[in-house]
């Protein structure tokens, strides 16, 4: 599944976007000129070898040769080889079942008994379930740190600890951290920075030019986009993936070619869909500084939001996710507000082609923080809004029709 390193870098991402994982030996069969613009689905368990000598070649990494259906076939291939591509420095992609399973099962690869973890104090909340209970029963200890104090990081950083998780912006209150200068302290260390990329994608922010070891993404929300399947990937240079590729396969990660090839077909139109959604995002931010409900908005493109110096410097790009604090709100009118809503549905997840949102309380699962220091946290509850593709005026009216139902409790 490594990269097609012809391509990794010569063009922009948007048409990386269009050429990627479209391999001539996936898209047409053998002695045949043309071929297909798609790689099909190829739905097989089995591999039949030719011979009894064919079968002693062996295939050792399944890369480009079919050697049994859980080391996945061409059109998983195809996926893999496409975010390979988008990823600048990477060497191949390893496919999981989802997002959480790519972050567990590298976590695995990389730590054993007796290490430590670092992990971002604002990370996914099913990661930092998973560091702070499966890990410990495998005797790996973890721990939170405060992602926007590289010397406090610095200063947790002990003889055991081999991997930080980091996570930019951070889920839910979405502040933005300084990656090259985290990284830098890891490296220094011999700490491998591993990190959960799925808010930018490879598109907004190039993770290993950026510091990083290992980048993971939720497949589930960008690639996708569309809702309707769940899927994580892991994204290195060797010999980092053939680690975490190692594995995925002692766990037995595989993912259907169905999905990879829904996968395949979000992940042509991301760069329209992200570019349209972070548009979006960045007019209903604005909005909701206007409004006197609002306390404070929390978003990474938005001037003066937590971060935002660190995105400008960093990143090329962002998204539809962002949060904001209520000034004046108790739990009442905060249900009141998101109930009255009809174009926003209520639902984890994000970056499908529907806007969505959830109430945030990020206190009980922080050890530092619970809102980004410095900002006004007003009442101290908040949403959390996934911009999707409908008309932004449609959206403002929606939300201020929330805002009008908050009064009336
Ligand atoms: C959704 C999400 C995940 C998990 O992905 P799934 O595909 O739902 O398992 C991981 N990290 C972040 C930041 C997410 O938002």
């Amino acid at each position: 599944m490594s990269g097609d390193e012809k391509n990794n870098g010569v063009h922009k991402p948007a048409t990386r976007l269009v050429e990627a994982g479209r391999r001539k030996q996936w898209t047409s069969t053998p002695g045949q000129k043309g071929g297909v613009v798609n790689p099909p689905v190829w739905r097989s368990s089995t591999h039949l070898y030719e011979d009894t000598a064919d079968l002693a070649k062996g295939r050792p990494n399944a890369d480009g040769h079919f050697f049994y259906g859980r080391r996945g076939g061409p059109t998983q291939w195809a996926l893999a080889d496409a975010l390979t591509g988008l990823e600048p420095g990477a060497d191949g992609t390893e496919l999981f079942p989802s997002g959480v399973a790519a972050i567990a099962c590298t976590l695995m690869a990389l730590l054993a008994p007796g290490d430590e973890l670092l992990f971002t104090d604002n990370a996914y909340e099913p990661s930092r379930n998973m560091a702070l209970g499966m890990l410990e029963r495998f005797n790996i200890s973890a721990r939170a740190f405060d992602p926007l104090d590289p010397d406090s990081f610095a200063a947790a950083i002990s003889e055991n600890t081999k991997v930080v998780l980091l996570e930019s912006p951070g889920s839910l209150t979405m502040e933005v951290c300084d990656i090259p200068a985290l990284t830098a302290i890891a490296r220094d260390k011999g700490v491998i920075s591993v990190i959960d990329n799925t808010w930018a994608s490879p598109l907004g922010f190039p993770a290993l030019e950026r510091g990083c070891d290992v980048s993971i993404m939720s497949l589930t929300k960008h690639v996708g986009g569309h809702s309707d399947l769940m899927m994580g990937s892991v994204s290195a240079a060797k010999p980092l993936i053939m680690r975490v590729r190692k594995h995925a396969q002692y766990m037995g990660q595989v993912v259907s070619p169905d999905d990879a090839a829904l996968a395949l077909r979000g992940l042509r139109t991301m760069k329209l869909r992200l570019d349209q959604t972070t548009s979006s995002a960045f007019e209903i931010c604005k909005w909701l500084e206007s409004r006197p409900e609002v306390s404070a908005v929390l978003c990474p493109m938005l001037p003066g939001a937590p971060g935002h110096d660190l995105w400008q410097r960093d990143f090329s790009g962002g998204c539809g996710l962002f949060s904001f604090i209520f000034n004046d709100a108790n739990k009442q009118s905060r249900a009141a507000f998101i109930d009255a809503l009809h174009l926003f549905g209520i639902g984890f997840s994000w970056g499908g082609y529907e806007s969505l949102i959830i109430p945030v309380d990020p206190g009980p699962i922080r050890d530092h923080n619970a809102w980004p220091p410095g900002i006004d946290s007003g009442c101290g509850l908040g949403v959390r809004l996934a911009i999707g593709l409908e008309d932004t005026s449609d959206l403002t009216n929606d939300l201020a029709r929330g805002f009008a139902a908050m009064g009336e409790t």
